[in-house]
């Protein structure tokens, strides 16, 4: 059965964030492993890397690390890189299987194909040294200075990669609407959905971030809203229609709730899992 993933926010152990996930029957989870506010990545103990992945193992086949927003892969300095080496080691060590990554953004828009080529660089690298993990690219809602606001970056970048088909990319609902892409209206979301398959290929989504939002389209401002939040712009309507429209029906779902209460918490994934259930009629894109 088709089930909604979830981003999880750090607890005070592995081992809790692993049985919160479990209470909550996910399919899979997400989680950083950098503190939002330190910059640190988290040091877990041997006890507590055992007892979560002997549950890890047995409940979950896919699991996401989103990486820090401290790193920017679009900067020329590579200081942010020893950032990336340590979280890509934890995720190894925690049996990750896929590592979503912001490609960062550039000082000036000139700056912009410098930018990809730095992006390139650290990708190449990457995907040489590494075999566990996928890398997923994800579009950003930052306006013409983040590398991936414009979904033809992305078709920029995987034209300069050593092993293009080896990355994949995952589509935040909530950043596409902010950078200006209309999704609401039936003619934007065909015409979205179009440029997808033009410029990276439905095939190479390998996750969607189904966020909402209380911001208007094109504001670049990236923030999320719960679904169902009755003061969201891009609202349930325009969410459904990722969730029913059948190109995109075997790319996994996870969303990126603000902070909210765990009852809410569990009605919302309740509501998605009814809403990607089988049996509903395909009404929303008749
Ligand atoms: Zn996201």
């Amino acid at each position: 059965m088709r089930k909604i993933g979830l981003h999880l926010g750090i607890t005070s152990t592995l081992n809790d964030l692993v049985q919160r996930a479990i209470c909550l029957e996910l399919p899979f989870f997400q989680c950083f492993f950098t503190g939002r506010k330190t910059g640190k990545v988290m040091i877990p103990d041997d006890q507590d890397v055992r007892e979560f992945l002997s549950l890890r193992r047995i409940y979950f086949n896919k699991l996401y690390v989103h990486s820090s927003y401290f790193i920017n892969l679009a900067s020329i300095d590579r200081r942010y890189h020893p950032l990336l080496s340590k979280e890509i080691v934890l995720a190894k060590r925690l049996e990750f299987t896929h590592m979503v990554i912001h490609p960062g953004a550039v000082k000036k828009v000139e700056d912009k194909s410098a930018g990809i080529d730095a992006v390139v660089r650290i990708i190449n690298y990457l995907l040489r040294k590494e075999r566990s993990i996928q890398f997923l690219l994800e579009n950003s809602a930052h306006g013409e200075l983040a590398i991936g606001s414009n979904i033809e970056d992305f078709q920029q970048l995987l034209t300069k990669l050593d092993q293009p088909d080896r990355i994949g990319f995952c589509i935040d609902t909530a950043h596409v609407h902010a950078a200006g892409y209309d999704i609401l209206s039936c003619k934007g979301y065909e015409q979205f959905i179009k440029l997808l398959e033009k410029t990276i290929g439905l095939e190479k989504i390998k996750l969607i971030h189904l966020n909402g939002t209380q911001e208007l389209c094109g504001s670049c401002v990236d923030m999320h809203s719960y679904i169902g939040d009755e003061h969201a712009i891009l609202s349930e309507f325009g969410l459904k229609r990722f969730v029913h429209d059948k190109r995109l029906i075997n790319i996994p779902i996870l969303t990126e709730p603000p902070a909210i209460a765990e009852n809410d918490e569990r009605r919302m994934l309740v509501k998605v899992n009814e809403w990607l259930s089988p049996k509903l009629p395909d009404q929303i894109m008749k």
